[in-house]
């Protein structure tokens, strides 16, 4: 969706794309199970079945796992704070006035809806003063440091083959519906979406008291021509077909996309002087400067003030926002009603000052004590990888040697980011939300062109502590686990170490594990991509990848509807060599502790597995699942508990599965990399 909020950070694959009340339990409640279930056949069933039928969805909710659950609770905990900041008085510029007035801002809906549209009269006078498609590029530069986007991507990132350089980074974009295939797909599900989404836009168009005739049609048919130029998902896994680079001269020069102004965009947004430029998808900008001689400037003036008013529709009129609801959360995910608006007024306040906000969350809500058992759970397994890396049959020494030199160099972030990025200057206002946004989104765009020639900041955080998920980051070859996750189900100081270990631990090996998958495996242990593997080393591992490709395509999630194989193998493979890896790093910790007492009559063995299966349990609508499988990097819940586990003799021994069984994969489909 696009959103005045779109974060500009390069990031690596977090551990899952989305999350969004109650407090959960330590350890691995038994109502979870359902016995009628027989674990070799579906242990997702088996595991997940009772706590499937005792948690169902609430009508806000389009995907409801033990996971949301989490988030939900933590939403619970920054509301106390933020109403705390409301009413503290705290001096401007303070973290609790920042937040506080941006929280008392967005539950201001009287104001809101006494202004209407008018906030969005400045842009709008901007885009209607249009003369011809030539002041496009300066339109775009004056537009973009506010939060009003559209066509292509521009933001500052680290080179992918100089990592301690910022450069400059533009790519495909532009499109309103969540991926390209929404545009292209002729099945009759997607055009009714597309059908559904011209009438949203129309009626967007009136409620922002636009009249614009054909408001709809017009921009699906701009957005189509953009998704026809844009790479698929799957083609941008792969960090070389990505990367193109020009040095500066080249770029402006370039005959494919000289056309458009990029001096003036880049000056009007007083980006500094630069020395190179990567591209990601230089047929996409070649498209898109072609296609300014194809469409009319009224059809362009649309474009850009749909941007403004979609961007903004969570700003604005309660009208504006609950229309928004119906499209991007009902009609794509299935969401009946929506969240009450101080649940809202959080997700604002996450997504504007998040940062911020993440100052006062780890006050109250971080221990020292999970960050010392998770650090050293991070060592543990980094030892097990070694050891299973050392122990490849298919690898040789040569590429072992640099897997290992890799392997050591990862760095690892646990809570919260040692220096605080700076908002204390921007402007807000407990009555001005629309202001207070563009405020914000000005500072954050400020904080991303001031990178342009600095050496790159290693402190930086790519997600804010109150966030319950993990990623790691190719070009700094690091891991990073916020305060957010460091809670049950992934970790709980009373659980035991079976069900922190199929929690927490195998979120660390996954995250672990990405730099090893099909795209981090590219990166070299300093985060340069650059190939450190044999060429025969490579093609063996790529037949593995191969193969577990082929093994998620077969999962049918829907009638006639499959998981996307190459789409997810990055994930896939994470979950697989994750779990491994935390399983052996618990049986090695567990070794000098003699005999393990079964707990409620069930093995160390049985239980971590319990724990992986807890994280991942959820109920889910159809639509939602169907968006997903479009456009999620992960697997749906269920079959990132069927995949691996199928795989993992550890598994079929702890619950005595036999060849033959479901969740006993036959030899030739059975997969293992790691
Ligand atoms: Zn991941």
């Amino acid at each position: 969706m696009s959103s005045i909020f779109k974060n500009s950070l390069l990031l690596g694959a977090g551990l899952l794309l989305s999350v969004q009340l109650q407090a959960q339990t330590s350890g691995f409640p038994l109502t979870n199970l359902d016995p009628t279930a027989d674990p070799c056949t579906n242990f997702y069933q088996y595991a997940a079945g009772g706590w499937m039928k005792t948690n169902p969805m609430p009508a806000t909710e389009s995907r409801w796992g033990s996971f949301n659950m989490l988030a939900k609770a933590n939403d619970v905990k920054i509301r106390a704070i933020l109403d705390a900041a409301a009413v503290s008085k705290a001096a401007k510029g303070t973290p609790e006035q920042l937040v506080g007035d941006m929280y008392m801002a967005a539950l201001d809906t009287a104001t809101l809806d006494k202004l209407g549209a008018k906030p969005l009269g400045p842009i709008m006078a901007d885009i209607n003063a249009l003369k011809t498609i030539k002041e496009i590029p300066a339109l775009m530069g004056k537009l973009r440091p506010m939060g009003v986007g559209g066509l292509f991507s521009f933001y500052v990132g680290i080179d992918a083959k100089d990592s301690e350089t910022y450069r400059v980074h533009l790519g495909q974009g532009g499109l309103g519906l969540p991926d390209r295939d929404y545009y292209l797909k002729m099945d009759d599900e997607n055009k009714k979406i597309r059908a559904e989404y011209v009438k949203h836009i129309d009626i967007m168009f009136s409620l922002a008291g636009q009249k614009d005739a054909k408001a709809g049609e017009r921009i699906l048919n701009m957005e189509t021509e953009l998704a026809k130029i844009s790479m698929s998902r799957v083609e941008r896994r792969d960090p070389d077909k990505t990367y193109n680079k020009y040095t500066a001269e080249d770029f402006y020069s370039h005959p494919d996309w000289a056309a458009f102004n990029w001096m003036e965009f880049f000056t009007l947004m007083m980006v500094p002087d630069f020395d190179a430029v990567i591209v990601g998808q230089p047929d996409f900008l070649k498209g898109m400067v072609a296609m300014f001689d194809q469409y009319p400037l009224a059809d362009w003036k649309t474009y850009f003030r749909w941007q403004a008013i979609n961007g903004a529709s969570s700003i604005m009129t309660r009208a504006m926002e609950r229309e928004n609801f119906s499209f991007y959360r009902g009609v794509l995910s299935g969401t009946q009603v929506m969240k009450p608006r101080w649940e809202r007024s959080v997700d604002l306040v996450n997504g504007s000052l998040g940062e911020t906000l993440g100052q006062l969350f780890v006050k109250e809500h971080f221990s020292p004590e999970a960050k010392k058992k998770v650090s050293q759970m991070v060592e543990e397994l980094r030892v097990a990888y070694g050891k299973r890396i050392m122990a490849l049959d298919w690898m040789s020494d040569e590429t072992k040697k640099m897997a290992m030199v890799k392997l050591a160099a990862f760095n690892y972030k646990i809570g919260y980011p040692e220096v605080w990025k700076d908002y204390s200057m921007v402007d807000v206002k407990p009555n001005t939300l629309f202001v207070n946004m563009q405020n914000v989104n000005k500072r954050r765009f400020q904080l991303m062109i001031e990178k342009i020639g600095q050496p790159v900041d290693k402190n930086e955080w790519g997600m804010t502590p109150q966030t319950v998920n993990a990623y790691y980051s190719a070009s700094r070859n690091e891991i990073v686990f916020p305060a957010g996750i460091l809670q049950p189900p992934f970790y709980s100081p009373d659980s035991d170490d079976a069900i922190n270990y199929g929690g927490i631990g195998a979120v660390i090996g996954h995250e672990f594990s990405h730099g090893f998958d099909d795209k981090g495996s590219k990166f070299d242990a300093v985060g340069n991509l650059s190939n450190w593997w044999t060429d025969k080393d490579r093609e063996l591992f790529e037949k593995r990848t191969k193969q577990i490709v082929d093994q998620y395509s077969r999962f049918e999630v829907l009638d006639s509807l499959y998981v996307n194989g190459a789409l997810t193998q990055g994930e896939n493979i994470a979950d697989l060599a994750g779990l491994t890896m935390a399983y052996y790093a618990l049986k090695n910790s567990l070794e000098s502790r003699g005999e393990i007492p079964l707990i409620d009559g069930f093995t160390w063995q049985q239980r971590f597995f319990f724990g992986w299966t807890h994280v991942w349990s959820q109920n889910i609508s159809e639509k939602e699942l169907r968006r997903r499988i479009l456009t999620d990097s992960h697997a749906p819940g269920k079959e990132r508990v069927l995949g691996p586990l199928a795989n993992m003799p550890e598994f079929w021994e702890a619950f005595n599965c036999t060849p033959g069984m479901p969740m006993v994969a036959e030899d030739g489909v059975r997969v293992t990399i790691w």
